[in-house]
């Protein structure tokens, strides 16, 4: 059945069931979360054994006492375990502390108050600044940008990556300071950034001498689905377009080991680095050298990383299966939405009928699913369309995915034919 193509009375009539299958739903008194990509506890008890290395470890490594103070941007052995996954060099590597986040937003932060190696001025005394927000995306990264003020410059994300026709011109502006990207299994739509759109972003010519391209790789190795896609080294091909100190990326291993008890990590050219370092070394000693080194014994190389991201598959793909298969079963056909079929990261993008994500976001409260709130994906909180919705269904249970789904698809269906029946 066509929703859009239906008459009056057909609609009316699939409205009466639908809003009885959501009443049902609702005298379950569920109390479900679809929110936060975080990853459920068996993943995190794939990392037990790290700490049980602490007895009978000698805190030796790189020839130092890990306990002790020194070593301002990491052990070598921990740059290299990054550059490995990166292909970066371990020299443009920094490690920071156990969240890559904190590290992006600590980049900015130096920006205003001491401006990046190429700034004319402190990114404080710059009368706007803006950055480009590539949509949907991530809000926390959008968050950092609005708590300091600058303004977020909404560009679509194609499958490929951001749109470049619009990125280029926009970059002439000189008050375009920098861009917000994920650019592997991208949050919310799982979106790989192709070959072409990359050299693009490396190669463009942007009015500010200090533009700053976010490189969030949080997802890096994580393929839930397939092989994983792989990207030659993004700090190589700037450096070939003649921006070496364009780029800061950024990794971590969150959602490796522990979530937010992982190690983070930044790469940037080596000048970049020698810039951030003497800023850096007002703010800290050095960064917590035990968790690195616990992290380098654990997990050794690439090889065995990606070994260990294995077992989260295994423990993942069930679920978006099961997302995947909920989607198709109940909204297939209907006309209503439409959604992304990612191989990696932590999310699912919903793209319902323009004009009812926050009336799906209220359906699911009120049945007891809980969901990232409509708009969350876009600056402001504004999706223009009012369609977009984040599905992340790493954390609950494979069987409470399966539920939660169900209250979405009801959900979408309801919220649809209540607004066509407005019509
Ligand atoms: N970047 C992206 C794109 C994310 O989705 C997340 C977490 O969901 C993070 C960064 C957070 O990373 P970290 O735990 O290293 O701060």
């Amino acid at each position: 059945m066509d929703y859009t193509k239906s008459s009056k009375k057909e609609l009316q009539k699939e409205y009466q069931v639908i809003r009885s299958r959501y009443e049902a739903l609702c005298s379950e008194h569920l109390s479900l979360d679809l929110t936060r990509g975080k990853p459920e506890k068996a993943q995190l008890d794939l990392s037990n054994g790290m700490y049980a290395a602490l007895s009978g470890c000698d805190f030796q490594m790189d020839g130092i006492d890990v306990r002790n103070y020194g070593l301002l941007d990491g052990l070598p052995s921990c740059k290299r375990l990054f550059s490995d996954i990166l292909g970066c060099r371990p020299e443009e590597i920094i490690i920071g502390g156990n969240s890559s986040l904190n590290m992006m937003y600590d980049l900015i932060a130096k920006a205003y108050t001491n401006g990046l190696m190429n700034s004319e001025r402190p990114w404080c005394q710059e009368e706007h600044v803006k950055f480009l927000c590539p949509v949907p995306g991530y809000d926390r990264h959008f968050n950092i940008s609005t708590s300091f003020g600058m303004e977020c410059i909404p560009v679509p994300l194609h499958t490929d990556g951001p749109d470049m026709d619009i990125v280029e011109e926009l970059v002439k502006d000189p008050s375009v300071k920098g861009m917000w990207c994920t650019p592997k299994y991208s949050n919310p739509d799982g979106f790989v950034y192709s070959e072409q759109v990359r050299e693009r972003i490396a190669n463009m010519s942007t009015a500010a001498p200090d533009f700053a391209l976010i490189w969030d790789n949080a997802y890096a190795v994580h393929c839930f689905e397939g092989t994983l896609v792989e990207f030659p080294d993004m700090l190589g091909i700037c450096r070939e377009a003649g921006h070496p100190d364009r780029i800061y990326e950024f990794a971590s291993f969150s959602k490796v080991t522990f979530a937010g008890s992982g190690i983070a990590c930044m790469a940037a050219s080596t000048d970049n680095l020698a810039y951030i370092r003497s800023i850096l070394k007002f703010q800290t000693i050095g960064f917590e050298k035990v968790a690195q080194y616990l992290h380098v014994l654990f997990l050794k190389d690439k090889e065995n990383i990606l070994k260990h991201m294995e077992k989260h598959a295994e423990i993942l793909r069930p679920k978006f299966q099961a997302v995947q298969s909920a989607l198709q079963s109940e909204l297939g056909g209907l006309n209503i939405a439409k959604w992304t079929n990612p191989k990696g990261g932590y999310f699912v993008s919903l793209y319902a009928m323009p004009g009812t994500a926050k009336r799906i976001h209220a359906l699911c409260s009120g049945a007891g699913v809980n969901m990232t709130g409509a708009g969350a994906t876009y600056p402001y909180g504004r999706d223009p369309e009012d369609s977009n919705l984040r599905i992340a269904p790493s954390y609950p249970e494979l069987q409470d995915v399966v539920k939660a789904m169900e209250v979405l698809c009801v959900s979408v269906r309801l919220a649809a034919l209540e607004l066509l029946l407005q019509k």
